[in-house]
């Protein structure tokens, strides 16, 4: 194995340096990127600019004992673009503020760069620009991503009006389980190093916790579909949080039905192993990175028979309150127990 590359070997600028060679530029508002004071956009005619941010704490938001750093990489963008989406718009550019400990390899934070670089491939997205500093802690990843959505277009939580159908992409629960296999096999190493982790059978949670996407797609097959959501939430913390901060931005109650929830069967497999109701991962798991956004109900036939969107419910007038309805037919307060980082 070629020895690794001390930091401060390279220092800052060159650093800098080395890892822009690889970044392409594809947007045609990216005026200028890398290697000023500062970058230039020039959004198109019409458009309105989104901007959001995201900060990856080592220690708090991921382990590097299980997270390869490039995939760290491509979850810090996929995790922007997903509140980018969310709005209904489209991402455009990023900019990424990197604080790294003096015991990380060159070729550590290249392999960082690589997972960026993928995920501004798949979304479509322009690296231009960032900070790099020292760091006394652990490794902090700050990313800043722009975004464009027709003048107008954009769509906010609080637009969900009483009737309105709840949908959600994709399935849920997934990335929760998978965490919790990760934490299994990093205290089994620990207890013992000759342990070999045995990931193979989880593959699909284990992916959904380590490498997310972004549901960019779905925005795009909305827009084909003549779609545009009357509100809209990317699920970063448990779909039970991001029903409450829906309603409580829309000013409604709502009904989500237990059976509809969408759970895939690997997660089905996962929650069992580990005795959890699977319900429960869905509802308060968190990361999955799927959208949750309303419709009016006669868009019903739109969307009913699509295979990645499923309607869970519908929102109701605000004293109704937001409850799950479970398969009993009971209504049971909705409450949001999301990842608490403090
Ligand atoms: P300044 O002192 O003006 O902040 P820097 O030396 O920090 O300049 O940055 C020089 C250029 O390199 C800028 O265009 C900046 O956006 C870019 N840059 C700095 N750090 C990063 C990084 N981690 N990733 C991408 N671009 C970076
Ligand atoms: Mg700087």
């Amino acid at each position: 194995m070629e020895p690794l590359t001390p930091l401060h070997e390279l220092g800052e600028f060159a650093l800098i340096r080395r890892l822009q060679q690889h970044i392409e530029l594809r947007q045609p508002s990216t005026v200028l990127g890398i290697g000023d004071d500062a970058a230039i956009i020039a959004p198109a005619a019409g458009q309105e600019l989104v901007m959001t941010t995201d900060l990856l704490v080592e220690g708090v938001h991921f382990d590097l004992t299980f997270s390869p750093l490039r995939h760290l990489g491509y979850k810090a963008v996929a995790v922007n673009v997903s509140d980018v989406a969310a709005m209904n718009a489209l991402p455009t550019q990023l900019v990424v503020a990197l604080s790294i400990p003096a015991r990380y390899s060159v070729e550590a934070i290249e392999e960082l760069y690589e997972g960026l670089r993928l995920a501004c491939e798949a979304y479509n997205v322009d690296l231009v620009g960032g900070d790099t500093t020292a760091s006394r802690g652990g490794l902090t990843i700050g990313i800043t991503v722009l975004g464009q959505v027709e003048a107008g277009k954009a769509v906010p939580r609080s637009g969900g009006r009483p009737t309105d159908i709840l949908c959600v992409s994709g399935d849920l629960g997934g990335a929760f389980l998978g965490l919790q296999v990760l934490e299994r096999e990093k205290q089994a190493f620990l207890a013992d190093p000759e342990t070999q982790p045995e990931l193979d059978a989880y593959d699909y949670v284990v992916g959904r916790q380590l490498r997310p996407e972004a549901r960019l797609d779905i925005i795009h097959e909305l827009r084909e579909l003549g779609l545009t959501p009357t509100s809209m939430i990317d699920i970063s913390d448990g779909l039970a949080a991001e029903v409450l901060h829906l309603c409580a931005a829309s000013g409604t109650g709502a009904r989500v039905f237990s059976e509809y929830l969408p759970l895939a069967q690997p997660t089905l497999e996962a929650a069992a192993e580990f005795n959890l109701d699977p319900l429960t991962c869905a509802l308060n798991g968190g990361e999955d990175y799927e959208l949750l956004f309303t419709l009016p109900v006669a868009e019903h036939a739109k969307i009913k028979n699509h295979p990645d969107i499923t309607v869970i419910g519908h929102l109701t007038e605000q004293n109704d309150a937001v409850n799950l309805i479970t398969r009993a037919g009971q209504a049971v307060p909705l409450q949001a127990q999301g990842f608490k980082h403090f």
